[in-house]
């Protein structure tokens, strides 16, 4: 079959929510033709796909023992209901989002049994992701056998990070034994780095700071398209604080609520990993609108304490590749919430760092004050799209 033409399916299997995308094989690179999100998997779920125009292709709540209670179910849904409605088209190739590549895996891979022992071997690095892409995996294999898959990695993208960046303050064997800082949200880092670059050449080859701020946020700093530092580190839980993520938290509060306040480990994971970040300190939620429009001084508190901590990040981040040329803000919050961004950017003057109000408040693509030394930008990132390009290429490398 020719790699040029034909359809790319694309899989994110994420801890709280399923997102899938088609897109058109063209010379030029893939081209979006649909998408889809399952969220409230276990709960009360709901599924949406839209076509490139944004027109409602499915629409589905599920409220009786119908309901998909997994992932596993809820992939074998939409892998099902992904077979149906291409009315028998070929699909080219399969590409998935996943979470740990670990030391190795600095490239995508086609998938073969070697890479999905490989990838299982990783999931002790990722236990809350990692199990997620590979039933995506095995589900997509079995529903569409004989279709290449590719996996692309989270962490790729920044094993360009030098060993300083990587590693820990810890006895070296520990580094070669791979505890050390890998980094995520890569293949949205590569997104906006990529797409910089093609807008403007010469602030593509300078030094970014980028914000991915979602559900899950930290922020990266690129120099010359290369990954040099990022917010994560051996897990997804460090760094800046996320919907319910604390984000970095000494390590000594660690081992007191385990050695003195006698919590299991599985309480204090479940406590950094869903009771902590924005949903923790508000008490309200962990979406940034029902923060704001709560407004209760705890939630107030909440949004304060964020916005702090990502200001101290882009400083460090810049810090760590000698200056900023441009701040990128990407992901739901970085797109959407304008007071959170004049929050965090307000105390960067002094970094060349100035917002003009109204074109931040209006989401602008370009929402820094003219003549301001750095150039604060708003780009929506598009990870599956990312990961279509990553399929396509390997699937052409043979
Ligand atoms: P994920 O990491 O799950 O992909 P997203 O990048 O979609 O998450 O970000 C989701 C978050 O973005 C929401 O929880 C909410 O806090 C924030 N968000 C989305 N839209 C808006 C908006 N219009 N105003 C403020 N915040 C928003």
């Amino acid at each position: 079959m020719s790699h040029d033409t034909g359809l790319v399916l694309v899989l994110n299997a994420g801890s709280s929510s399923l997102k899938s995308a088609g897109f058109t094989a063209t010379p030029a690179g893939p081209e979006p033709r649909f998408s889809g999100q399952m969220e409230g998997i276990g709960n009360a779920p709901h599924m949406m796909a839209r076509n490139a125009a944004g027109e409602t292709l499915a629409d589905h709540r599920w409220d009786g023992g119908d309901a998909p209670a997994n992932h596993a179910a809820a992939l074998g849904v939409i892998v099902r209901g992904l077979d149906q409605a291409l009315h028998g088209e070929a699909v080219l190739a399969i590409g998935h989002r996943v979470v740990h590549g670990g030391v190795d895996f600095a490239v995508p891979m086609r998938i073969d049994e070697a890479t999905i022992a490989a990838l299982e071997r990783l999931v002790p690095l990722a236990p809350l992701h990692q199990p997620h892409n590979l039933v995506g995996i095995r589900a997509a294999a079995e529903h569409f056998p004989g279709v290449p898959q590719v996996a692309c990695f989270d962490t790729a993208f920044h094993r360009t990070q030098g060993w300083a960046a990587q590693t820990f303050a810890l006895p070296p064997h520990f580094y070669d034994q791979g505890i050390r800082r890998y980094g995520f949200h890569g293949l949205s880092y590569e997104y906006i780095s990529r797409r910089i670059t093609e807008e403007d050449p010469k602030l593509g080859a300078g030094r970014l700071v980028v914000a991915h701020l979602g559900n899950g946020a930290s922020l990266c700093a690129i120099e010359g398209g290369r990954s040099r530092a990022s917010t994560m580190g051996f897990t997804a839980l460090d760094g800046i604080p996320m919907g319910t993520r604390s984000g970095q938290i000494d390590p000594g509060v660690v081992l007191h609520m385990i050695d003195t306040l006698g919590m299991t480990t599985a309480e204090v994971t479940r406590l950094l990993y869903n009771g902590s970040g924005l949903k923790g300190m508000s008490g309200v939620s962990q979406d940034v609108r029902q923060i704001e429009a709560a407004g209760t001084e705890q939630a107030e508190r909440a949004l304060e304490h964020f916005a702090f901590r990502v200001r101290r990040e882009i400083a460090a981040m810049a810090a760590s590749i000698g200056g900023i040329d441009a701040l990128v803000f990407t992901a739901g919050i970085g797109e959407n919430a304008h007071r959170v961004r004049a929050r965090i950017c307000a105390g960067l003057d002094f970094l060349g760092i100035t917002l003009d109000p109204l074109r931040n408040a209006a989401n602008a693509l370009e929402i820094s004050a003219p003549g301001a030394a750095v150039r604060v930008l708003v780009r929506r990132t598009d990870e599956e799209g990312m990961i279509a390009r990553h399929t396509l290429d390997a699937l052409r490398a043979g």
